[in-house]
């Protein structure tokens, strides 16, 4: 492809682009495909010699597009929202053209500094404690009243919530022993990690990861609102001192998968410092909601944790992957995370003026996220981006009455933020029975989860194209469904 057949191809793909958004609504939003259809319809062998873009995009439509799950269609209400914008894909365009590696600092000082920036206007716009700008000291200054750079506080773009929280852990791992696990390993039941029977899988995945062992995760028992109980949390904590165990790390979690409950930091917190135990706070797509003030109650007690994280690539407008990773203290990171061979080595990471990401993240290598998340922030603007929350949280609150006020169905947990779970009165069977009716549909796609051992639909509200009528129409076919389940 020469760069004229490239100009061409990129304009009508664009094009292309904006005609599947808009009309991403006429989609059945589950992919209707059997397993193996997909791959059944491509050529068994690689192209012996190139093809025209035409047959390319010719398959793009016949066999890939058939084969989609639509999360961008506003009818969808599965699991938690993965939503783009337009100038997140361009911005994301412009990464891949730019194609630059951001692995150090020196490999493109723009990929790092634009990132660091991006950063604190996170800490800025979510109104997240200070303890986590890049310009925080995370120890006391010196006599001069200077920081050192290697001990201040900052944030990160990961791939994912679940690499973020992976890199809490090992970071809080040598914390608790003083470094020595990078070089020794994991003494076998030695750290203990904490989270509510509610947290995300990736907790106890990164607990393996991190050679700590599942043994040693504690599911921390939750309340009616499915919120960890502080009290069982400190009992746990002093069961495994008791027994010479060290408390490393607990995960907290501000809107759990499930429901979307908040853990209360306020206890939390001094339960963590008291025990010496890192806290990092998971807060995957809820965190979002911070952009508006009314909302922000959500992180009270947030100034207790070493870590936080939540995904603009969830519900702000940001196209996967970017989840942003805050940290107090960079040190304990970066002391867990870097190793300095000698093809590395250059003078801007040497005078310590700078970051290398890399020391930040499992890979060496990383791509020019912090660009699609610029794009976002200034084309919407902090009052565009609260906007669309708030649109979702008032229709998750009409859906919410309109299954309170229903006599065939219940809410199944407090409705929270943009999430409401509810089950059909009759039980397990007619709920799932409703749910596996209106995925078939293709009318709209929805998942479900278990509370309180009961069968729960989830209806999460996060698209960006998302309206009333769409939700209104949700609710009725919900109706619908549940009579003809009732009338079989
Ligand atoms: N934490 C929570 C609370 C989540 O809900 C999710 C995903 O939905 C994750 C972590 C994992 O997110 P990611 O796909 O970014 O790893």
């Amino acid at each position: 492809m020469n760069t004229d057949e490239f100009r061409r191809r990129g304009h009508d793909l664009i094009d292309w682009i904006a005609a599947y958004l808009e009309h991403v609504e006429a989609y059945p939003v589950l992919s209707q495909v059997r397993p193996g259809d997909v791959r059944g319809r491509l050529p068994a062998a690689p192209p012996p010699a190139g093809e025209p873009f035409d047959a390319i995009m010719r398959d793009v439509e016949e066999i890939i597009v058939p084969g989609l799950t639509h999360w961008q269609s506003p009818n969808f209400f599965a699991f938690f929202p993965s939503n783009n914008s337009y100038p997140s894909i361009l911005g994301d365009l412009l990464s891949s053209g730019l194609g630059v590696q951001g692995m150090i600092w020196a490999t493109s000082p723009a990929c790092t500094e634009l990132e660091t920036h991006v950063m604190d206007w996170l800490v800025e716009m979510l109104a997240l404690p200070d303890a986590f700008r890049s310009t925080t000291s995370a120890h006391p200054e010196d006599s001069q009243g200077r920081a050192e750079p290697a001990t201040r506080a900052g944030g990160v773009i990961e791939d994912t919530a679940s690499t973020s929280t992976l890199v809490a852990l090992i970071a809080a791992r040598e914390r608790a022993t003083g470094g020595r696990t990078n070089m020794s390993g994991v003494q076998a039941g030695a750290l203990t990690v904490y989270a509510s029977n509610q947290a995300h899988s990736a907790t106890e995945k990164a607990v393996r990861i991190a050679g700590l062992g599942s043994d040693n995760l504690r599911l921390v028992d939750v309340d009616a609102s499915f919120a960890m109980q502080p009290d069982h949390l400190a009992s746990l904590i002093a069961q495994d001192r008791a027994a010479g165990r060290t408390p490393a790390f607990v995960c907290a979690t501000v809107g759990t998968t499930s429901s979307l409950a908040i853990d209360p930091l306020p206890a939390i917190g001094p339960i963590c410092r008291e025990a010496g135990a890192w806290l990092h706070v998971d807060a995957a797509m809820a965190g979002t909601a911070a952009l508006c003030p009314e909302l922000r109650s959500i992180h009270a007690g947030l100034e207790f944790a070493d870590s936080y994280v939540f995904n603009p690539h969830k519900w702000m407008l940001t196209n996967f992957d970017c989840s942003a990773f805050f940290v107090r203290d960079r040190a304990a990171l970066t002391s867990a995370l870097s190793i300095v061979p000698e093809y590395l080595r250059n003078q801007a990471s040497e005078s310590a003026d700078v970051i290398d990401y890399r020391n930040w993240q499992i890979a060496l290598g990383r791509r020019f996220r912090a660009l699609k998340l610029w794009f976002v922030i200034r084309t919407y603007g902090v009052s565009g981006l609260q906007e669309i929350v708030r649109r979702h949280v008032a229709l998750a609150r009409d859906f919410a009455s309109w299954v309170k006020s229903d006599p065939a169905f219940e809410l199944a947990a407090p409705p929270s933020l943009n999430l409401v779970c509810f089950r059909h009165k009759s039980g397990d069977e007619a709920t799932m029975a409703i749910l596996d009716r209106l995925n078939a549909s293709g009318r709209l796609y929805l998942t479900h989860t278990r509370l309180g051992e009961r069968a729960a639909i989830r209806m999460c509200i996060g698209q960006r194209a998302t309206e009333k009528r769409h939700v209104e129409a949700a609710w009725a076919a919900i109706k619908t469904a549940a009579k003809e389940v009732a009338g079989k």
